[in-house]
């Protein structure tokens, strides 16, 4: 009699969100072609916009979107962090701290928490925006505001095999490049997609619009080029670093504090 072969048991997968849109979450719900082969593929055992059921036990993967922006999601974190073997993060919120972290670290937040709540009580106590991996180790990440669909299914199908997800370490220009848009910088238009991490297929620009680097920032741009160019456009430094802050997160002012220095001189 023929033995039947061992089914290999499916990855166990958690996907989680912290503090942001839930858009990255979003996109995953909105594969229709492709969620019905995730839940067949993988053991989705914590997804909380799909399903009112998790189980918050040992992960093989797990998927993070959101800043980190209370104490109770700080725990969270280290929580889902101790179970996983693998944790990406995903979308630009865990990925840098999002649109949320803009002004961290700026000292101002005591400041501004007040100017919007005043002094109510709060439940859970807020901290300052961060990203995942200021609060936890990271394995992978996925940029994007939201993630696009093509580039999570990819990372999906690539971890539940085994393999490590492809990174996408070129800026927006080399998409906007084999599109073949005519350059907004040459038409003096602000565009941040020299230092802006591609993925999105440079959509903004395609459509004649500036990229306002909602990817996030790529620290490998030659950002003090870019502000040297942009300023010879009229524009001011202040207004430059505001815009490149807007989804750059937290990181970015330390990392650009150099180039706008030599900038100013
Ligand atoms: S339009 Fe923007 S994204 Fe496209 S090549 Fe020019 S600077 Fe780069
Ligand atoms: S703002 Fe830039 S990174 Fe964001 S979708 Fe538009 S082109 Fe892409």
């Amino acid at each position: 009699m023929k033995q039947k072969k061992a089914q290999k048991p499916k990855p166990r997968v958690g996907i989680y969100g912290l503090t942001g849109c839930a858009g990255d979450q979003l996109v995953l719900v909105h594969t229709e072609d492709h969620l019905l082969d995730l839940f067949g593929a993988a053991d989705i055992r914590s997804f909380v916009m799909a399903s009112s059921n998790p189980e918050e036990g040992e992960l093989d993967v797990a998927l993070v979107e959101g800043s980190v922006s209370t104490e109770e999601e700080r725990e969270h974190l280290k929580d889902i962090r101790k179970r996983a073997k693998i944790l990406v993060a995903i979308g630009n919120c865990a990925v840098v701290g999002g649109v949320q972290a803009m002004y961290a670290g700026d000292g101002s937040f005591e400041q501004r928490l007040k100017k919007v709540y005043g002094d109510i009580e709060f439940v859970t106590p807020p901290i300052e925006a961060l990203p995942v991996d200021m609060v936890v180790d990271v394995d992978y990440y996925l940029p994007g505001c939201p993630v696009s669909q093509s580039q999570v299914i990819a990372l999906l199908g690539r971890l539940l095999h085994g393999f490590s997800p492809e990174a996408f370490p070129h800026p927006v220009c080399h998409e906007c490049k084999l599109n073949e848009n005519v350059c907004l910088l040459v038409q003096k238009k602000f565009c941040l997609g020299p230092v802006t991490m591609a993925g999105c297929g440079a959509v903004c620009p395609s459509h004649g619009l500036p990229c306002v680097g909602c990817w996030g920032p790529n620290e490998d741009g030659n950002f003090k080029q870019i502000f040297e160019l942009l300023r010879s456009f009229g524009m001011s430094l202040d207004d430059i670093t505001r815009r490149v802050r807007n989804f750059g997160g937290r990181k970015i002012i330390e990392h650009i504090k150099e180039q706008v220095k030599e900038v100013q001189e």
